[in-house]
Order: C-alpha cells, then sequence, then structure tokens
C-alpha cells in the first residue's frame, strides 16, 4: 500500500507524475524508445522540454525577461555559481538557518560578504525581521524557506538591489511576485520533482552584470541562457517529471489553489501541536513554515521520541523523524501530499498522546 510520504526531500510526487512517468520509462508516446534512453537533441525530448519551461513559466507567473534553467549540481552548485558570476565586491546575505549558512560560505570565496541579520541566537527558530538592506552591495540572498528548522518568510519583499532567492523548498506552494526577484534558484526534489535536476529563474538583464574573472564555462549563467540548457546533457528523465508535476499542479488549480490547500494542511498540523500536551512546536508562530512543521515532545517526554516515530510508522508515516541538528520530528507536507495524510498523521498524535500521557 501507498505510504504517507512527509519526507524533507526527495519529496512524495504526485500519482498521475509517477503513473506517467512510469510508463515514459518503457515507452516515450509509443515512439519504442525510453525516456531514459532519447536524444536530449531530438524533437520529442525538445518539445518535452518548451513544455516544461513554458508550464513554469505559466504556473508560476514569470514575467517576460527571464531565462528558465533546468540544470544539474543542486541547489548546492549555485551556492558558489551565484557569488562566481555576481559578486563583483560585496554581497548581503540574510543566515535563516543551515543551507544560508551554507551559501554564506561559498559566497566568501568570492568577496565580501556581509550577513545582514541572523537568527542563529535563537538555533534559526525565527525570522529576522530588524535589518535593513543595504544599497552599495552587488545583490542581497535570502532562503525563503528553511527546509531543516521550519521557518519561512511569507511575503515577498522589495530589495534596492538585485534580490535572489533560494526557493529549493517553497517553489510553487504559494504565489510569488516573481518580478520582485532577479533569480529564484533550488533543487527540484523538494516541490518540483525528483532529485537530479535543479531550476534557475534569472533575469536576462542581470547576464550584463557579470564579474570580471575567469569563469570555468559549466558555470556561467550565460553559457547554460545562450544554449536554453543544452550547452551539455541536460537532466532529461527528471526534467520529463517536472513537466508531469506542472502538469498536475496546473490541473488542480494552479498555485492559487496549491496555496489554499498547504494552508489548510498547515493549519490542521500546527494546531493539533498547538493543542497538544505532549507536543511542542520549535519556532516562533509568525514564521512557521507551511511546508516543513517541525515540533518536539515536551521534555518530561522525550524519552518516547523513538516511540512515536514507530507509533507513526505503523500507520504507514514515514519521513516523520526530525532533521539531525534539530532532533524531535518534521512533517513535511509538499504540494502533492494530501490533508488526508496529515490527517492520518494528526490523529496519530493524539492515539499516541491518551496511550501515554
Ligand atoms: C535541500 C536544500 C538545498 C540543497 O539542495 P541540493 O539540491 O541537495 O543541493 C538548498 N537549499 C534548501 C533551502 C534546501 O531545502
Amino acid at each position: 500500500m501507498r505510504k504517507h510520504i512527509f519526507n524533507a526531500g526527495p519529496c512524495i510526487l504526485s500519482d498521475t507524475a509517477r503513473e506517467n512517468t512510469a510508463k515514459a520509462i518503457i515507452d516515450l508516446d509509443g515512439i519504442g524508445q525510453s525516456i531514459m534512453e532519447v536524444s536530449h537533441r531530438s524533437k520529442e525530448f525538445v518539445a518535452i522540454f518548451d513544455e516544461t519551461v513554458e508550464l513554469f513559466k505559466e504556473v508560476l507567473g514569470i514575467p517576460d525577461g527571464y531565462s528558465v534553467l533546468f540544470l544539474g549540481g543542486g541547489a548546492s552548485t549555485q551556492f558558489a555559481m551565484i557569488p562566481f558570476n555576481f559578486l563583483k565586491t560585496k554581497a548581503a546575505y540574510l543566515n535563516t538557518g543551515t543551507w544560508s549558512t551554507k551559501a554564506i560560505k561559498e559566497a566568501k570565496l568570492f568577496g565580501e560578504v556581509n550577513v545582514v541579520a541572523s537568527s542563529e541566537d535563537k538555533g534559526f527558530n525565527y525570522i529576522p525581521k530588524d535589518y535593513s538592506i543595504p544599497e552599495d552591495i552587488d545583490y542581497f540572498h535570502i532562503t525563503t524557506n528553511n527546509t531543516i528548522k521550519g521557518t519561512e518568510i511569507h511575503e515577498d519583499m522589495d530589495s534596492p538591489v538585485p534580490l535572489f532567492a533560494d526557493m529549493s523548498s517553497d517553489i510553487l506552494s504559494r504565489p510569488v511576485d516573481v518580478a520582485k526577484y532577479d533569480m529564484i534558484y533550488g533543487g527540484a526534489q523538494k516541490n518540483l520533482g525528483p532529485a537530479g535536476v535543479t531550476f534557475v529563474i534569472i533575469k536576462d538583464a542581470l547576464l550584463d552584470k557579470v564579474a570580471d574573472r575567469a569563469i570555468p564555462t559549466m558555470l556561467k549563467y550565460k553559457t547554460h541562457v545562450d544554449k536554453g540548457s543544452m550547452f551539455n546533457t541536460p537532466p532529461v528523465t527528471p526534467i520529463f517529471v517536472v513537466r508531469e508535476t506542472l502538469k498536475w499542479l496546473k490541473s488542480i488549480g494552479g498555485v492559487n489553489e496549491m496555496y489554499k490547500l498547504n494552508k489548510a494542511k498547515a493549519e490542521l498540523l500546527y494546531n493539533a501541536i498547538d493543542d497538544s500536551k505532549m507536543f511542542v512546536g520549535t519556532v516562533a508562530k509568525e514564521d512557521r513554515s507551511l511546508m516543513n512543521i517541525c515540533f518536539v515532545l515536551k521534555d518530561e517526554y522525550k524519552e518516547k521520541e523513538a516511540d512515536f516515530v514507530k507509533f507513526a510508522g505503523e500507520r504507514n508515516c514515514v519521513g516523520i523523524k526530525g532533521h539531525r541538528s534539530v532532533g524531535g520530528f518534521r512533517a513535511s507536507c509538499y504540494n502533492a501530499l494530501s490533508i488526508d495524510s496529515v490527517q492520518v498523521l494528526v490523529d496519530a498524535m493524539r492515539d499516541f498522546e491518551k496511550a501515554n500521557l
């Protein structure tokens, strides 16, 4: 039987994406070749690629003047590629967790980094708000959703300098005003598709502002924009799954509808946490992520942590163990997770509490 998949990444995928991919793995649209075997330059794949880009633009509302890339290397490669291309002298970063910290570390290899604010003082359990974005910098970098710590920046911000956002784990979970950003990027495996493909939405005008240093061809954004992500072999099969995921998202009503569902799922689980005598949330309420919901057992019940993971596992909930740096539990409620799965987890929490309080 199908499990209730709360994995933080790779994530749960829609049934239609899985089923259509399974068919294409055997035979792509009756052409006698698997999606894994077709040439990335074949007319069949070029059509799939173009449709994926168009669907992404349509579903997220990406305006003219932006390019969409599908690359390898993960969001982690973007941490280095961004400063390699765009950090001339100084950039600013907001430090909201593990992934921001990693992005900052890479940027420091290329120039001065101004960490305008950090929530490290409280274990990254909130989003800093008391800071201003300097104007004498090349760009400002944020992580909109902190997958490990469970906080999220809920509003698009105005920035006087180019704004770069790692949206690995909340892309397409809510409407975004793309025009406020110069670059949005992420690993697809949190909400957009399987592992193996990285999306980059980049403002074309940014390409005129590249730092004056030698950059390897593969690490230049311009290379990939000029060649439409086909400078080398792109991740063909993962891109197919992204297309199927975007088609599914469009068919259920797009990002606005998804946002409503995500809010309903998160409310159901956060209410259960707040009503509980055993469980407690780990982050500031106003900054709670809709995607990655972190909670722990109160101190007096701490020794029951493994018991609850097992208890929930018996109800077919997988992936709820918290990240090793936080402990406790993390239920990732990505787009394809149904509210029925969240209800199963909530019932498990209530029943566990009844049995153990
Ligand atoms: C998972 C994650 C990353 C790392 O992505 P990779 O594709 O594994 O390199 C970066 N940022 C955020 C916010 C993430 O959730």
